[in-house]
Order: structure tokens, then C-alpha cells, then sequence
């Protein structure tokens, strides 16, 4: 089972080889470490100024780990436990691993280098095999949200037969500029995720394991129910008790962000899950990974998302539309335009639009993001706000957002039967949601996919849908 991380020249100019002092690992020596179950070796396939990259090889002997467990719960034992991929795929034991090779740089430390642990670094991750039960859409919906461009490649199970089909196992390669702590904690708890395997060292102090690597982010995650419960491998009580000690202290989270809904009403209704924040890192992260740098967001309302937006350099021209006047002046205040580098201003527009009319300023952008906004339009207009964007403005990428009406019976302030806001003309279920979005991407050339924003209730789905067209 093979890692590795690479990086480049530092931000502060240091050589890339720093990323050893960071790892607490000697780029020129080839380290080993002996494990339960086999063992870990540590070792630089390169390492110049400019690249540098950190292998981590495990050596997983599935004979000593048979022979390693005590009290086996007997019954037939097949060639299976001899035999199996565990040597080869990335998986629980690469946790594991990490306790014991980067314990400190996980924990933040960096006796030479301190200065540069919180610093953000262009770091990409490379697993060659990793098994994906939920396979690539799960993958995304777990590092896209966390800002990582994501690259997979499939494999066929067996070149000879195509008709097998595809191994659940992908070589996946992950990009972002972060501290190297935080894409270290991301790996710890969201490879086990994926491989969901049965593992044997699931424990009372696990929760501990994941409050340490996941507490800075996964009570943001829009799939933390999901990581949690698979980390804790579906133990009920452990995972209840993760999500309790995730979500103390919610409320008190971002006060700035928490305050900003569009909707004090509808905000009431969904701040237990604090969805605002991540249907906007949902939206950000889709429109990262779209590539887009010119990007629309059509009744923007009181502007949350274009604020979001610009903390991120890729996008290079923002404009935000909205038909209410009030909601562009509120838009304004709290973006505090006035008081922006004159470099920030530039990139920022805000025009007093609506989306079912044709408007040629909205033509030439690389992604639309129509945010929570269709289901307030009345159903016979939708008709002409589809030809405004998919027919004449016609960027590349157009997500949108909209509630799940069937998850409304999960918020315990609504009555039953009513809408999130008054304002609503209709919510959709699903189907609906998914129904209309096909139509609209085959009738103008797009591909569209669809992704849970919320928890994604067993029964009823998720909070809040987000679709994301591709032109094709
Ligand atoms: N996208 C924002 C606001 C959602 S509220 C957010 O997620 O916070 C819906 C917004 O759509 C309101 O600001 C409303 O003024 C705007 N809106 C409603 N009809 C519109 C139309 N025809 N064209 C443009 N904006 C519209």
C-alpha cells in the first residue's frame, strides 16, 4: 500500500525538502517502523527545492495478523484471511500507521520549522489504490467540500472481461493548498471511510482518535453523519455520543456566518444543522472543482456566498444579481464594499437583474450558481429562467440549490404540510428536483449530477439538493 505527498518551493521561499522538518521524517534516509501488522516505511522518491514527495509504503502481512488475534470467534475460516487485499489497498492500517510516523506532525508540532505548520501548502496526496464502497460520487462528497480538487482514475476489474465491470478500487489523486496537518487529519479519518472494512481496533478511545484529527472540521462537513458512523463502524452508541460532542457548541460556531440567512424565518428552522454554511461550502467547493474563475451567483440576496467567494483568489470576476434592491444594499453593507482594496472591488459586481428575463451582462461567465432561489419563482416562469440561463447566458457550469420538500417532516419546528419560508412558491421532492433538472440538461446539451447538502436521511434525503450542470 503506497502514499505519497508532494509539494513544492514553500510560500516563505524555503525548499520544498522543508516538507521533511514538517513530517519529522529525514528526506535522505529510508526509515522503518515495525507495526501489528507488518510493517511501514517512510522514504522520499524525490527531494529538491523545488519537489519534494514523501512515500509512505506499508508491507501489510496478512499471516501475521491472523496469527495476531487473540480469541478469533472461531467458526470456518476461509483462504480469504491469508489471502486478501489488504496488502495492497489503502485502508485502516494507513491510520494506523499515522499514529506512529507523523504523531507530531498531526498534533501541530515542528520543533525546527514551527513557523510553518499552519501555513497552507500546494500539497497533492497520491493513493494508488484505494477501495470506495460508494465508489466515485462518495469519494467527491468527501474531500470536495473540504476544498480538494479531486482527480480518479477507474480501473476495470479484469482488462479480459469488460462485462465484470469496474473494481471498486481507484487510484485517486487529491489537490489543495493547506496546512499539511489538516491534509494529514483528512486522510486519518476519511480513507478508513471509504474502505469501510471491518477493523479490529474500534474502541471506547476512538472517539477520542476522531475528536482529536476531526473536531477543526467535520462538524462543518455536510457528510459528517456518514463519516462518523462508518469511523465508528456503526457502533450506535459511539457514534450517537461523536455527533453529540461534534455539534456542543454549534451555535457559537461562526456568529457572523450563523447570523447571515437570507431568512431570519427559514433560519430558525435550520440553524440546529448551521445548513447556510454548508450549503455555501457545497457551492464553493462545486465551483472550485468546476474550474471556474468568472462566476454568477443569480439572487445572490443579502450576498453570503459572494462573500465566500472572494476570500477565494480563483474566482477573478464575481457578480452577483438580485430583483430586490433592499437585498442588493444589504449586499453591499455586508460586503463592505466600500472599505475593499480597490484590487477587491474590482472583482466584485453587483447588478439589479432578474433571472427570467434575457439580460446579455450575464453571457461570457464560466459557472452560474442560483442558490435557494427557484423555488421562488412562480412555476409558469420557470419556463423563461431556464431559457435565460441554459439558453442564452450558457456558462460552462450551473448549479443549483433548492430544498428537499420531504425532508421537511425531519424539522421539528415546522408544521406539518407548510413550506420553510412564505416566500416559497413550491418545494420540490427529489423526484421532482431530479425529474425537471434531466429534462432541462438534455433539452440544451448539459450533463447534470446531483449531490445531498444536510445529512442524507436514510428515508426522506437530505436537507437541501444541489444539482451541477456541465455543458457538454
Ligand atoms: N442565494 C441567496 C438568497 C436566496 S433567497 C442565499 O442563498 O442566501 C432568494 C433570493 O432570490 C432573494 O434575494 C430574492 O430577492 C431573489 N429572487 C427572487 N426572484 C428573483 C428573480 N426573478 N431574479 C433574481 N432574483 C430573484
Amino acid at each position: 500500500m503506497l502514499l505519497t505527498i508532494t509539494t513544492t518551493r514553500l510560500p516563505d521561499g524555503s525548499p520544498a525538502t522543508d516538507l521533511g522538518f514538517l513530517l519529522h521524517k529525514n528526506p535522505a534516509r529510508v526509515q522503518t517502523f515495525e507495526q501489528s501488522f507488518g510493517h511501514a516505511h517512510v522514504f522520499y522518491p524525490q527531494a529538491t527545492e523545488e519537489h519534494c514527495t514523501a512515500a509512505v509504503l506499508l508491507d501489510v502481512d496478512p499471516v501475521a495478523l491472523v496469527r495476531g488475534r487473540s480469541g478469533s470467534s472461531g467458526g470456518p475460516r476461509g483462504l480469504d484471511q491469508y489471502v486478501n487485499d489488504r496488502p495492497y489497498v489503502a485502508s485502516s492500517f494507513l491510520s494506523v500507521a499515522m499514529n506512529t510516523l507523523f504523531a507530531t506532525a498531526m498534533n501541530g508540532r515542528c520543533k525546527e520549522r514551527p513557523h510553518l505548520v499552519d501555513v497552507p501548502l500546494a500539497l497533492t496526496a497520491r493513493l494508488p489504490a484505494v477501495p470506495c464502497r460508494g465508489g466515485e460520487g462518495l469519494l467527491r462528497a468527501l474531500f470536495e467540500p473540504l476544498g480538494y480538487e479531486v482527480d480518479v482514475t477507474a480501473h476495470a476489474l479484469d482488462e479480459n472481461f469488460p462485462d465484470w465491470g469496474e473494481s471498486r478500487v481507484l487510484s485517486v489523486e487529491l489537490r489543495h493548498t493547506l496546512p499539511l496537518r489538516a491534509l494529514l487529519a483528512h486522510l486519518y479519518v476519511l480513507v478508513p471511510v471509504l474502505d469501510n472494512d471491518k477493523h479490529y481496533w474500534v474502541g471506547e478511545d476512538e472517539i477520542d482518535k476522531l475528536m482529536a484529527r476531526g473536531k477543526d472540521w467535520l462538524r462543518e462537513h455536510p457528510e459528517r453523519e456518514l463519516i462518523t458512523t462508518r469511523y465508528l463502524k456503526y457502533q450506535g452508541r459511539l457514534t450517537r455520543d461523536a455527533l453529540a460532542r461534534l455539534t456542543e457548541g454549534e451555535d457559537d460556531l461562526d456568529p457572523d456566518a450563523a447570523a447571515a440567512d437570507h431568512a431570519a424565518e427559514e433560519e430558525a428552522i435550520e440553524r440546529p444543522l448551521s445548513l447556510n454554511q454548508q450549503r455555501l461550502g457545497s457551492v464553493v467547493s462545486a465551483l472550485k472543482g468546476a474550474g471556474a474563475e468568472t462566476v454568477l451567483d443569480l439572487g445572490c440576496g443579502e450576498g453570503n456566498l459572494l462573500r465566500a467567494l472572494l476570500k477565494e483568489s480563483q474566482f477573478t470576476r464575481i457578480a452577483g444579481v438580485d430583483v430586490s434592491m433592499t437585498a442588493l444594499q444589504r449586499a453591499r453593507e455586508k460586503l463592505k464594499f466600500e472599505r475593499l482594496s480597490e484590487r477587491q472591488q474590482s472583482r466584485i459586481e453587483l447588478w439589479h437583474g432578474s433571472v427570467i428575463y434575457r439580460d446579455d451582462r450575464l453571457a461570457g461567465f464560466d459557472a452560474a450558481a442560483v442558490v435557494e432561489v427557484i423555488e421562488h419563482l412562480d412555476p409558469p416562469r420557470l419556463r423563461a429562467f431556464e431559457r435565460v440561463i441554459f439558453e442564452f447566458a450558457r456558462p460552462r457550469t450551473v448549479i443549483i440549490t433548492t430544498p428537499n420538500r420531504e425532508y421537511n417532516v425531519r424539522w421539528e419546528s415546522l408544521a406539518a404540510g407548510t413550506l420553510r419560508h412564505r416566500d416559497h412558491r413550491f418545494e420540490w421532492t427529489r423526484d421532482e428536483f431530479r425529474g425537471w433538472a434531466d429534462r432541462v440538461a438534455r433539452e440544451h446539451g448539459y450533463a447534470v449530477r446531483f449531490l445531498p447538502i444536510g445529512p442524507d436521511d436514510a428515508e426522506v434525503g437530505p436537507p437541501t439538493q444541489m444539482g451541477v450542470f456541465e455543458r457538454e
